[in-house]
């Protein structure tokens, strides 16, 4: 008899035995329909085995292995289960969550292919004039079909007339027409290799792609550090070029899904000929399981996805690409809480192929590697069109703000008006206010559910909790003391909006946030009018700060920015120049020097002078020596055990049970004392979290295997909890 082990989609660290007598080393990889219970469920063959430790009589069946679609490759296999491992989660969830939804369900997959006819010999030799005279609609098909060099769809066979199906069934039993099936992947597919050219390089350029090419076989990981508009992507396009041109494939990883159909389009216009699949979460379920076969039979050259499109199969994978590769969007926040960036370099060196990981403001982890020549360096120091963006500020001590904004950038905003160029007003806030309070008891409206304010929405004439999604109307009166005078505190994008329209009644304005995007296509109708410069003023969250070009575009204002200055995440300042550099780099990409406006109350502040230097090597290489001496990463390494119950007493107390349970076992972890969480109450739970850190990561690792086994055993049902790995936020 054989077995497989196979995982399912439940949450146990376990896989499941089942009887399989027609099973073939080639399964592996294989979805299956195993009984599951009363159920039946959807699997992946793991491993397969000559025994099982279970009875024979409790051994099940798998009722079909399904072979509509190739395998799991072996080296995805390996990283889903390196995850799984590495981030504690059971393997069953990590597989079964790395496939396409299609894939997720019990159907076969049917080829899907699009019916086409193509002319045969015999009708070629047909003589029209033969035909009788009211055979209108054969002559027409017949004449159609002729014409095509290969085979024409169906569906544009049956628009000749209402009866072309008929007719075209007659053909097919005179033998002038034949069926002609045609995979829409294929069919995608041209056979010669055509690239567009690219710009003529610069010398910058050159030598990181000349340093990358010379050591092109094996695993190297490369830091491409490029300030804005430095020609990173041009550097991405001229590697991948080199792996096209072998036949092989290559992965591109990007941050998050309003930055790929900018690089796709650009991509896309490079290579013509090759197929690019583009995956990512506004994507239906057959667009995602297409892409993926596309990828899996090596017939896509490019993948340029998002996060999850790390699992990916690549049989030809020869280079991956993570571009912006600080962006917190890689690293999952729930579930499994993986970084796609971390598996990336897991994986290549597992291919031996090399990696590029491209950012102007590296992640310190990063970084720090780039300096200890774990990874190697690649430095673009200037913007290859324009002058770096001027940096000033407008120290807002002593002034007298209007709904935030000061007299200096109201000015300079008219200035650009003036001149007939773009303005753009950055707050990474959206809504009216972030609160809504009582004049006469200070009253606050707060989320039920979250340790929150509401914040107000003039728009939808809504309060919104941002962490739950909970909405209310808004009062018209104080619900505590009755009082009718409801004060607005603080900013949001819509404030900011209806001030400016109020002081610029002529102006073009334009608000570009999550509010204002969520229709689809949106944000491309909108990027569409700012590039038409049908928009004088614009005004926007993160949506806004990455990587678009607007060439009208010359003045960037950051208001509200001080708040992330003093925060208890020891990466807010990372975080914060990143976030700057980026809105600053939307700034002057056309003819003119760009000019970015600070408001701040600490203009003297180390990061906002490194900002305008330009300097992140600076500002980095100061903020590690503060990590070296406060213990951070990247110099440990550090897990979080999170717990959610009605009661915070309750979290409190499991995770005391869980330090007790840690405390006995190793000296070379240090266990922090259980706190409650930074936002302790959302949606309705109370929420504490339990920091562990270690200078070796193998220490570490070794303590969570043992640790987290431990924590499963004990059966906890009142307390939600998960373990976080290299978590993002403490
Ligand atoms: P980054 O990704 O580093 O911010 P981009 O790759 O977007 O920068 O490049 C900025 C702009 O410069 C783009 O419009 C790009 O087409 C252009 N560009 C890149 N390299 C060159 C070059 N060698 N010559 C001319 N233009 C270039
Ligand atoms: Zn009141
Ligand atoms: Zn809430």
């Amino acid at each position: 008899m054989k077995f497989v082990r196979i995982a399912l989609d439940v949450p146990l660290p376990i896989l499941f035995d089942y009887a399989a007598p027609a099973v073939h080393q080639e399964d592996i990889g294989r979805r299956v329909l195993v009984p599951f219970g009363k159920k039946i469920a959807v699997g992946v063959i793991i491993e397969l085995a000559e025994s099982s430790s279970l009875a024979t009589e409790r051994v099940r069946q798998v009722l079909t292995i399904l072979r509509d679609v190739p395998a799991l490759p072996s080296d995805v296999l390996s990283l889903l289960k390196f995850c799984s491992k590495y981030y504690h989660h059971p393997l069953g969830e990590v597989v079964l969550n790395a496939l396409p939804t299609r894939l997720r369900r019990r159907q076969e997959i049917k080829p899907v292919e699009k019916k086409a006819f193509r002319i045969t010999d015999a009708g070629h030799a047909t003589d029209m004039s033969t035909l009788p005279v009211r055979a209108k609609v054969k002559r027409e098909l017949l004449m159609l079909l002729r014409k095509a060099d290969s085979a024409v769809d169906e569906a544009i066979l049956h628009s000749v007339a209402p009866t072309a199906r008929s007719n075209l069934k007659a053909m097919l039993t005179l033998g002038w027409i034949e069926p002609f099936a045609r995979s829409p992947i294929l069919s995608s597919v041209a056979s010669e290799l055509s690239q567009a050219e690219g710009p003529v390089l610069t010398a910058e350029q050159n030598i990181a792609i000349d340093s990358v090419r010379s050591r092109q076989v094996g695993f190297t990981p490369w830091l491409l550090m490029g300030v804005t508009g430095s020609g990173k992507t041009e550097i991405y396009l001229q590697l991948i070029s080199d792996v096209l041109r072998r036949g092989r494939q290559a992965l591109v990883l990007v941050p998050e899904i309003n930055l790929t159909p900018q690089l796709e389009a650009v991509v896309r216009a490079r290579f013509p000929s090759t197929a690019v699949v583009s995956l990512h979460s506004g994507l239906n379920e057959s667009e995602r399981l297409r892409g993926w076969l596309a990828a899996q039979s090596g017939i896509a050259g490019i993948v340029l996805g998002t996060r999850l499109s790390i699992f990916t199969p690549l049989p030809k994978l020869d280079l991956i690409i993570v571009d912006e590769e600080h962006d917190p969007s890689f690293k999952q926040m729930d579930g499994l809480r993986y970084s796609a960036r971390d598996l990336a370099l897991v994986r290549a060196k597992a291919r031996a192929i090399p990696i590029i990981l491209g950012s102007a403001t590296p992640a310190l982890e990063t970084f720090q590697n780039a300096m200890t020549s774990s990874y190697r360096l690649l430095t673009l120091t200037r913007p290859v069109n324009a002058m770096p963006a001027e940096i000033g500020y407008i120290d807002t001590r002593n002034l007298t703000l209007i709904d935030g904004m000061s007299q200096d950038l109201l000015k300079a905003i008219e200035a650009t008006m003036q001149r007939g160029e773009q303005s753009l007003v950055f707050i990474n806030r959206r809504g009216y206010a972030p609160v809504l309070m009582c004049r006469s008891c200070n009253w606050t409206a707060d989320c039920a559910r979250c340790s929150a304010k509401l914040v107000l929405h003039a728009t939808a004439r809504r309060l919104q909790c941002h962490h739950c999604g909970h909405q209310e109307t808004i009062p018209a009166a104080c619900p505590a003391c009755g009082n009718h005078d409801l004060l607005p505190l603080g900013q949001g994008t819509q404030r900011i909006e209806e001030a400016l329209a109020r002081t610029f009644p002529a102006a073009r304005i334009l608000r570009v946030d999550r509010d204002s995007t969520r229709r689809k296509h949106a944000w491309q109708d909108m990027r569409r009018q700012i590039q038409a410069e049908e928009v004088d003023i614009l005004i926007g969250t993160q949506i806004l700060a990455k990587g678009h070009d607007f060439p009208q575009l010359n003045l960037v204002g950051i208001i509200n920015s001080d708040s992330s200055l003093y925060s208890t995440d020891f990466r807010a300042g990372e975080r914060l120049f990143a976030r700057l550099t980026q809105v600053s780099g939307r700034a002057g990409r056309g003819a003119t020097r760009g000019r970015v406006l600070i408001q701040t109350e600490f203009p003297q502040h180390p990061l906002y002078q490194a900002l305008s230097r330009h300097d992140y090597p600076a500002y980095a290489q100061e903020l590690l020596a503060e990590r070296k001496q406060a213990g951070f990463p990247p110099f440990v390494h550090q897990a979080v055990l999170r717990a959610e119950a009605p009661q915070l007493a309750v979290a409190l107390g499991f995770l005391e049970r869980a330090a007790g349970m840690a405390g006995a076992q190793n000296a070379a972890v240090t266990i922090y004392d259980p706190v409650a969480a930074g936002l302790v109450r959302m949606a309705g739970l109370e929420r504490a979290q339990l920091t562990l850190q270690a200078h070796s990561r193998t220490t570490l690792q070794k303590f969570l295997h043992s640790w987290h086994a431990e924590l499963c055993a004990l059966g906890e049902r009142k307390v939600r909890w998960a373990l976080d790995v290299d978590p993002l936020e403490v």
